[in-house]
């Protein structure tokens, strides 16, 4: 397999302009996969420049909605085509098990698919005005877009950014995470085949760290995009803020998972872990809050343990595998350290915090389960992202609504009751982007039908669905006189 490691930036893929790279790691043994060019502020003015060309000459802005739609769909039929080989890239680069990256890459070519066939059903409105007035609104593409994406769902993430982008007719620079930085330069490839023309899609992998200051205060870039630390998004946002920058945030989350006692607990508890620990718990809508309800805690907690300690850990190319390992070894510090406080807050140690036997090379961690713990500890409000959870007991639905709010975070959240009202006033109660009654499935591989996104510091805007093509048009009012 030839990886690509160059950026691309005007339609064609080459060097930054030092010429320095970065080597860019397999977390299941810490080798280099592959040196990337790294860009610099010099790269980002150029591809700024040929986003800005692209965006004004009208080449894709101005195309007919219905002709970039089968632009779109070739991506989706390009992504499928080579989907064996972005998935295994996906899992070298950052660790997922191989059934997800499957999964993900699947779930971005309908992300393709979905947005091609959106854009021309995307209307203005009309709005009556009387007899002597024609008002209408035009839904118009934002301009030249920065979307920059997390590691933990590399190639997932930016098709739910570029998509969308250029589905509205935007130009875009994508910035990936420096760790996992190698599927965003295949989704380039695949989209240049696909006749996406040059400068409308840029990709510079670089660290964000140096760069992100410079493209949000960047007069040539309209947009950003971005997912990732809530820290990161509140600079960004305050970095953007001068010019007045539109700005989409996808944040941190520490989503509750309710369950009452007189729910189906063998499935609660069953469905709990990979709500919990799926994508070695780097997920930003994880469950890592379980509130349960104290008359079936024991019951809960016996068989959620067992399921917990019965999933498969090992090599992330093995389709058996259900959990990879931590995607750096900075990652595994930071997830022990959390656990280890956990302890020191008064936490009971169920299951894991350790290395699970037979995995010491690489970075994997075992599911840890915490319980006895209060929702007011640092280990139940601060985002952990790696597989840990707390188990806390509540006595009234009251209380676990009161919980489950005490949160910085308000991205996702289940509730597990047989009671249809009960479950519809926690629905409403919980004040998160995005709940599930009786399952963890608002992020399956249709959910990009719906909207994603969060309440307070878990975010600003919502991706996916129709709400995200709004977040990449302005809204023009056109006036007109008729008896003029
Ligand atoms: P970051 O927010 O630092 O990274 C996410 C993206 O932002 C990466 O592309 C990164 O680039 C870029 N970035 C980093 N610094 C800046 C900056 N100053 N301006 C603009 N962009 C920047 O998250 P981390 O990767 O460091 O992860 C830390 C924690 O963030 C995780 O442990 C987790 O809690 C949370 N997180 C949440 C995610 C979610 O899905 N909501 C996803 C990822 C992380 P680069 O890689 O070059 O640093």
């Amino acid at each position: 397999m030839t990886v690509q490691t160059q950026l691309l930036i005007d339609g064609v893929f080459g060097p930054a302009a030092s010429g320095a790279t970065f080597d860019t790691l397999n977390p299941t043994d810490g080798s280099v996969l592959a040196a990337v060019a790294c860009a610099a502020v010099a790269d980002v003015d150029r591809a700024v420049a040929a986003a800005r060309r692209a965006f004004d000459a009208g080449i894709w802005s101005g195309m007919q909605p219905f002709l970039r739609g089968k632009i779109l769909r070739a991506i989706a039929e390009g992504i499928r085509a080579r989907a064996p080989e972005i998935a295994q890239l996906e899992t070298r680069n950052g660790g997922k098990t191989i059934a997800n990256s499957a999964n993900e890459v699947e779930s971005a070519a309908n992300v393709f698919e979905y947005y091609a066939g959106a854009m021309d059903k995307f209307f203005g409105d009309t709005i009556p005005m009387g007899a002597g007035v024609l008002d209408f609104t035009l839904r118009e593409p934002l301009g030249v877009v920065a979307a920059i994406t997390p590691w933990n769902f590399p190639f997932l993430a930016a098709a739910w950014k570029v998509a969308p982008a250029l589905a509205a007719g935007c130009t875009v620079l994508l910035k990936p995470a420096s760790v996992t930085p190698l599927t965003a330069l295949v989704l380039g490839d695949i989209a240049l085949k696909a006749g996406v023309p040059a400068g409308v899609l840029n990709i510079i992998p670089g660290p964000g760290a140096l760069l992100g200051e410079h493209l949000a205060r960047h007069p040539g870039i309209d947009k950003i995009s971005f997912t990732g630390e809530t820290a990161t998004g509140s600079k960004l946002l305050k970095w953007g803020a001068d010019d007045v920058k539109r700005i989409t945030l996808e944040l941190g989350g520490k989503s509750p998972n309710i369950i009452f006692a007189d729910a189906d607990i063998a499935k609660a508890a069953r469905q709990a872990v990979m709500a919990a620990f799926g994508n070695a718990g780097q997920s930003c809508s994880a469950r890592t809050r379980i509130f349960i309800e104290r008359s079936a805690a024991d019951a809960f907690l016996e068989a959620f343990t067992a399921a917990t300690r019965a999933v498969r850990l090992g090599d992330p190319l093995d389709p058996a595998t259900e959990i990879g390992p931590l995607v750096s070894r900075a990652q595994w510090a930071s997830v022990d350290a959390y656990v280890k406080l956990g302890v020191a807050e008064g936490c009971t140690l169920v299951t894991g915090g350790a290395r699970p036997a037979g995995l010491e090379s690489g970075t994997w961690y075992a599911p840890t389960i915490l319980s006895q713990a209060a929702n007011t500890m640092r280990v139940a409000q601060e985002e952990i992202f790696g597989p840990v959870v707390v188990v806390i007991a509540f006595d009234t639905e009251a209380d676990a609504v009161r919980m489950a709010n005490d949160s910085p975070y308000g991205l996702n959240g289940s509730v597990w009751t047989r009671d249809i009202g009960r479950a519809m006033r926690v629905a409403r109660a919980v004040r998160t982007g995005m709940i599930s009654v009786n399952s963890h499935g608002s992020a399956s591989r249709y959910g990009f039908l719906a909207p994603f996104g969060g309440y307070r510091k878990s975010g600003l805007g919502r991706e996916l669905g129709m709400h995200s093509l709004a977040l990449y048009t302005e809204v023009k009012n056109v006036f007109v006189d008729l008896e003029a």
